[in-house]
């Protein structure tokens, strides 16, 4: 695009030997002995090099002139410094704007003829810019911004075509605004490779801000003597306004139908952000006044760069800050972290600009908006933890890196995955679609070839510049760095909240457990001391009921057996609330436990209270052995198959005690609705009169009963909330299906360790 690197025949970009022949260059000892002149001194200056070789500046300029070249070289002296000489030749009084810098011992003093008796003021460079700078306050955005510098620019400098390049992190250089002549063909959009500006010329663009060929169609004019006496080397020309050009980037540009061109730099942060570049047709002379005006232009639009930049990414940090402040409200009031993540959905989508995401909390997934199905969405977690990853992992190309991907690349070909928690499998991907980019190049960008000739390196410069687009797949728009903190920040607000939810609930739990055990201390107290005045009523209704026989009738005497037998039904419930209260505050004694001879006892037990062949008690497999309190499972046993009993219409009942392991569970589909895995599950089955669904969750509850008490032998209606107790105690769970008027199963579990 503009300057390359010398080609072979020419020296490095910074040394050409040469300068452009509008102006001449003296190059001056500090002492400000001419040593070195372009050889064109007799057409500015009225003499021969020859002539001026050796001589004092004083041999050129009156006291008056060197004393303002003396003066100027006194001053701030960073870069380059302006002046007005005079000078008086055969042909008259002639009028130089001259440039003054210092390289190394050298001093260069540039001259360039002008029309202007007197220096360019300041006022007037400003009278030039004020109109365009009061128009580069009312842009909105960066766009707008740097498309009214373009106008503003050509409209002050009557270039053809007025170019805002920007560089992106590979250095290619695109076209992101312009002014042209209506004619001419837009570039606008166009990129154009790195290669177009090697490192060098970059150099050369971030020291001097200005760069102006007014003409690539004229012969350069050669320094005399090549070597610089002083240095013993060629002259250093980086900060030379007059510095020559390589012929290939002449070539370059003449391919680009350029003969003139100026170039200004736009830095940002101290780097070259990008280029402003002025091109013309034809040969196009810039006077000193309206270059200067663009130079500083040029830093005024570096600056509100800089600051509609800073604006820009501060207008979306803002924007994201406060979508993040409703999440961590949302998660800190919400009972459901899901719900609270993805309610409104468009939320937690916006927070990092993405179209759809998935959130992982164990192995429930929940997706929002477009995304890989919840198979597709297991698998990229398990493949990125196995890539090692930290908190956070991100891609634009997901399916370069994952080759599975490629079949959801329309909804993921960008993904953003953050990690909660491993432990707890807590994630959250956010995916964004492929985006098929079409990049415009100003010609083959593979044609600006790097040839490697003897040592040397050589560009050869593209011949069209005809748009030439290259298709880039499987990629999303990245992920821009305030995206990224914003998905932090959301993991810290939800480890924090989580954190502190999890404390809450381990308060609630201590308050829960000690509220508890007063309760059961007070169940325990209370039916203990309902006990004796029991007591008391029983043995006076028979003391009554034996000694005053006689003088009661037969109606007090019913009233007396009632009062008995309500007695003796209180005692019993009282013992089972007792027994209830015990079995909450007892420390469970857990022992290893062959559960064959455990159910042998309790099957003896029954033979002994029944006739033997009324009971069919059918055990089909062994029991294995495992740890739990064997005087409390030996009460759940009992109580069940007593149930079972007890509760059976049939002419031969029956009952049957046994257990699935894993996969019988699975196979008659036990787990997905006890939901927790565990190794054992027990049953007790009778063909009884089973229990209607409505109330299988109820009889559990103490005191609950189905029955009257003159029906199936009466109850305290305990038993089951006896052996509900017992089984959660040891970590576990009881359940029931049945078939109304066909059978009852009892299942229980005592923890998901056995
Ligand atoms: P109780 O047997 O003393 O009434 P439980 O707590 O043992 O108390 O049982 C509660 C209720 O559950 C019983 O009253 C009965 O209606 C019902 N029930 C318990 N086991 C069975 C069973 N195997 N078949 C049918 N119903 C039963």
């Amino acid at each position: 695009m503009l300057d390359l690197l010398a080609t072979d025949h020419d020296n490095p970009i910074h040394i050409p030997g040469s300068i452009q022949p509008h102006g001449v260059l003296l190059a001056l000892s500090v002492h400000l002995q001419i040593v070195q002149v372009s050889n064109n001194t007799r057409e500015y200056l009225g003499k021969r090099p020859q002539q001026l070789l050796s001589k004092p500046l004083s041999y050129l300029f009156n006291v008056e002139q060197l004393e303002a070249i003396q003066q100027c070289l006194k001053e701030d002296f960073g870069g380059v410094n302006y002046l007005h000489l005079s000078l008086s030749t055969l042909e008259g009084e002639r009028y130089f704007d001259a440039f003054l810098h210092r390289t190394s011992d050298t001093v260069i003093l540039e001259l360039e003829l002008t029309d202007s008796p007197s220096p360019e003021s300041f006022s007037s460079i400003h009278a030039l810019t004020k109109g365009a700078i009061a128009k580069f306050k009312r842009a909105s955005d960066l766009k707008e911004f740097l498309q009214l510098a373009a106008l503003c620019l050509r409209k002050i400098t009557e270039f053809d075509h007025v170019m805002v390049y920007q560089f992106d992190h590979d250095q290619a250089g695109e076209v992101i605004a312009e002014a042209k002549r209506e004619d001419l063909p837009s570039y606008l959009g166009l990129r154009f490779p790195n290669l177009d500006i090697p490192e060098p010329a970059r150099e050369l663009y971030k020291r001097s801000s200005l760069r102006f060929i007014p003409n690539f169609a004229v012969e350069p004019v050669e320094l005399l003597p090549v070597e610089n006496p002083i240095t013993h080397e060629p002259l250093d020309l980086s900060l030379s306004v007059l510095r020559s050009f390589g012929s290939c980037c002449a070539e370059y540009h003449q391919n680009m139908d350029t003969t003139g061109l100026l170039v200004i730099s736009l830095m940002k942060d101290s780097k070259l952000w990008g280029l402003i570049s002025f091109h013309h047709k034809t040969p196009k002379y810039v006077p000193y006044k309206i270059r200067a005006s663009c130079e500083f232009l040029g830093e005024i639009i570096s600056l509100e760069l800089a600051n509609k930049v800073i604006q820009e990414k501060a207008d979306y940090k803002t924007k994201l800050e406060s979508l993040r402040s409703e999440v961590m409200e949302s998660i800190s009031q919400q009972e459901d972290l899901v719900d609270a993540l993805v309610q409104p959905e468009t939320r937690l989508l916006e927070l990092v600009g993405a179209s759809g995401v998935a959130v992982c909390l164990n192995d429930d997934i929940t997706l929002r908006g477009k995304t890989p199905n919840v198979q597709d969405v297991r698998s990229l977690i398990a493949w990125v933890e196995s890539q090692g990853i930290g908190n956070l992992f991100y891609t634009d190309c997901l399916a370069k890196l994952y080759p599975e991907a490629f079949a959801y690349k329309n909804t993921a070909s960008g993904l953003l995955l953050l990690q909660i928690s491993r432990i707890r499998q807590y994630y959250i991907l956010w995916f964004r679609p492929e985006v098929i980019q079409t990049i415009n190049w100003a010609g083959n960008p593979q044609e600006t070839i790097l040839l490697q000739e003897e040592g040397r390196i050589r560009f050869s410069p593209r011949k069209s510049f005809e748009k030439w687009q290259e298709i880039v797949q499987l990629t999303s728009e990245p992920w821009k760095d305030s995206e990224l903190d914003s998905a932090l920040s959301i993991r810290s607000a939800i480890i924090g909240i989580v954190l502190k939810k999890a404390e809450e609930l381990a308060k609630i739990n201590l308050e829960l457990e000690r509220s508890n055990q007063e309760l059961a201390s007070f169940a325990y107290a209370a039916s203990h001391d309902l006990k004796e005045p029991l007591r008391g009523i029983y043995n006076f209704s028979t003391i009554l009921q034996e000694d005053y026989a006689s003088v009661l009738d037969d109606e007090g005497l019913e009233y007396i057996e009632t009062v008995l037998s309500l007695s003796v039904r209180m005692e019993n419930l009282i013992n089972a609330l007792l027994r209830l209260s015990q079995l909450g505050q007892a420390q469970l004694q857990m022992q290893t436990t062959n559960l064959n001879e455990l159910l042998q006892e309790v099957i003896d037990v029954f033979h002994a209270s029944r006739q033997q062949n009324l009971l069919d008690i059918r055990v089909p497999r062994t029991f294995p052995t495992i740890e739990c309190d064997q005087v409390l499972l030996n009460e759940v046993f009992s109580n069940l198959i007593a149930n079972a009993f007890k509760y059976n219409d049939k002419p031969e009942p029956w009952v049957e005690i046994g257990y699935l392991n894993i996969n019988e569970q699975q196979e008659i589909g036990l787990i997905p609705k006890e939901q927790t895995l565990a190794p054992l599950v027990f049953y007790v089955r009778d063909n009884g009169i089973g229990i209607q669904e409505h109330h299988h969750k109820a009889i559990f509850k103490i005191f609950k009963r189905l029955h009257s008490q003159e029906k199936y032998g009466g109850g305290a209606g305990a038993g089951l909330a006896i052996a509900r107790k017992i089984v959660e105690r040891h970590g576990g769970k009881i359940w029931v299906e049945s078939t109304f008027g066909v059978g009852s199963t009892f299942y229980f579990m005592l923890s998901v360790d056995c």
